[in-house]
């Protein structure tokens, strides 16, 4: 079991729900989301401030304003907060300002960046990267543990895949195999795994029925207006439907929520 702020995240705890915008775009836009995510049960928060984009024209974040914004609001809710270091120079910052340090798929990879965040003393949330095997998952793992003190949760955010329909193809037998092969907790992202707001409700439920410990779901007050991946993200009202029917999934597998 690992503790991210005062959250359990594990096998013998309830499954946490990570939620947040994309991006944080500005105080208001981040407090109204993680107000609304808090009251329908999400037990963390997510933001992104460090944006890996795929075009330099795209919204890059904030930064250290939106480390800030992140913070402020999560202690005036209560709430953990996870987000991502892009650079290792990035890693201190984010660990003073946030309660799980993310590496990003683009980042899986990236040995200095996974040593540094292994450094920090935070947890790490290392995400799939998108093309890699569960082997090399295992070994960017391994790579984070052997210089840290072991704090890792693992996250299946889906694969480049040659499905044009889908942004990423979620792999949800990995979601068992890493259960299987690490004694970590895995936490599984359905909205970068499938570009989709339609798609992510459906993923979701099936990562939790293969034992899923965490989900972690972009939400936006506004979505057609978001700045980064509204075409991924759940409306509040979308985002309460998905917390029942999650909590409904968790428990036909005997599984608190
Ligand atoms: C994110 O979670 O903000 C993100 C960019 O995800 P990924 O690294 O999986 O693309
Ligand atoms: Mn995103």
């Amino acid at each position: 079991m690992i503790w991210v702020g005062d959250v359990p995240l594990g096998r013998d705890a309830p499954v946490a729900v990570i939620a947040g915008p994309c991006s944080v775009e500005s105080f208001e836009q981040f407090r109204e989301t993680a107000i609304a995510v808090s009251k329908a049960g999400a037990s963390l928060l997510r933001g992104g401030a460090f944006k890996p984009r795929s075009s330099p024209y795209s919204f890059q974040g904030l930064g250290l304003s939106g480390l800030k914004i992140m913070r402020r609001v999560a202690d005036e809710l209560g709430l953990g907060v996870v987000t991502e270091a892009m650079g290792v120079e990035d890693v201190e910052l984010v660990a003073e300002f946030t309660d799980m340090v993310q590496i990003g798929a683009r980042n899986m990879e990236n040995a200095p960046l996974l040593e540094a965040a292994a450094r920090c003393d935070r947890p790490v949330l290392l995400k799939r990267g998108i093309t890699a095997t569960i082997e090399e998952v295992m070994v960017a793992v391994e790579t984070v543990q052997a210089l840290g003190d072991g704090r890792v949760v693992v996250c299946e955010r889906g694969s480049r895949t040659f499905e044009p329909s889908l942004r990423n193809s979620v792999d949800i037998s990995a979601v068992a195999e890493l259960r299987l092969r690490c004694n970590l907790p895995v936490v599984l992202d359905p909205s970068h795994g499938t570009g989709r707001t339609d798609l992510v409700r459906a993923v979701a439920l099936a990562g939790v029925a293969a034992g899923a410990d965490g989900l972690m779901v972009e939400v936006h007050p506004n979505p057609p207006m978001a700045l980064s991946d509204g075409f991924q993200s759940l409306a509040p009202a979308d985002f309460r439907d998905l917390m029942t029917s999650v909590q409904g999934m968790a428990a036909a597998v005997d599984r608190p929520c």
